[in-house]
C-alpha cells in the first residue's frame, strides 16, 4: 500500500490508520487525516460520525485485505476469486448464520484454528479420496475451513472470553503497583489559545473543582 499523507497541508505527514481502529485519524471519502489534523481545519464537523465512516471504510478494505493477503500465501494462491470473496462476504455480513464477524475475527480464527485446519487438510489429502483430497488444496480448502471456522464462532468466543477473565484477574493483582491506578496524579499540560502559553494543571485540582463544596 502507498504511504498515506495527511490532506492538512500543515502537516504533510504519513497517516497509519490502525486496525483494529483506534479512532485517530479520518478518512473523508478521499484524502486521509490525522484526527487533530482534521478538527483543525474542520472545527464545527461533528467527529463522531466522520470517525464511524472512517472505522467501517476501514474493517470494509484495510482488514479484508490482510484477510485475503493472509489467505493467499497460506493457501499459496495468487488470487482469489469473486465467489470465493463473496462468500467471505456473506459469512462477514451474517448471512450464513445468524452472527456477524468482523475481517479481523475471522482472520484472527484462521490464525487461531491454524493446527486443526492444518491436520484435518493433510488427513483429507492422505486419504486418497477424489472428493476429499480436492477440498485439501487451494480455494477448495478455503472453502472447506470456512465452513469448519463457521461452526466453531461460539467455541472461538468462548475462548477469547476465559484468556480475558484470566488476563484481568492477573492485571488484578499486580493494578496497586500499575502506574494506571495514579491518573489523577499525573500533570496535565495543554496549550491556553487566548495567551499561547503552555498551561500544566494537576489532574487532582482539576477533579476537585467539579465536586460542589458549598453545603
Ligand atoms: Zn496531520
Amino acid at each position: 500500500m502507498p504511504k498515506l499523507l495527511c490532506a492538512n497541508p500543515l502537516c504533510g505527514d504519513e497517516v497509519i490508520p490502525s486496525s483494529p481502529f483506534k479512532h485517530d485519524c479520518i478518512f473523508d471519502g478521499r484524502k486521509w487525516w490525522h484526527l487533530d489534523c482534521f478538527k483543525k481545519t474542520f472545527p464545527n464537523k461533528r467527529i463522531d460520525r466522520w470517525l464511524e465512516k472512517t472505522e467501517t471504510y476501514i474493517s470494509d478494505n484495510i482488514e479484508k485485505e490482510s484477510l485475503y493477503s493472509y489467505l493467499k500465501s497460506e493457501y499459496d494462491l495468487s488470487g482469489l476469486s469473486i465467489s470465493l470473496k463473496n462468500k467471505i462476504d456473506a459469512i462477514v455480513h451474517g448471512s450464513v448464520s445468524d452472527q456477524k464477524i468482523s475481517y479481523t475475527k475471522l482472520l484472527d480464527m484462521f490464525k487461531y484454528f491454524h493446527n486443526q485446519l492444518a491436520d484435518s487438510r493433510d488427513y483429507r489429502r492422505r486419504s486418497n479420496i477424489e472428493g476429499m483430497v480436492v477440498t485439501s488444496y487451494g480455494e477448495p480448502c478455503i472453502r472447506y475451513d470456512l465452513n469448519t471456522l463457521s461452526s466453531k464462532i461460539n467455541e472461538y468466543d468462548m475462548k477469547m472470553a476465559f484468556n480475558k477473565s484470566q488476563a484481568d484477574q492477573n492485571s488484578r493483582t499486580l493494578s496497586l503497583t500499575s502506574p494506571d491506578m495514579i491518573p489523577f496524579y499525573k500533570e496535565q499540560q495543554y496549550k491556553d489559545m487566548s495567551s499561547g502559553k503552555t498551561i500544566v494543571q494537576n489532574m487532582m485540582d482539576s477533579m476537585w473543582d467539579e465536586i460542589d463544596c458549598s453545603e
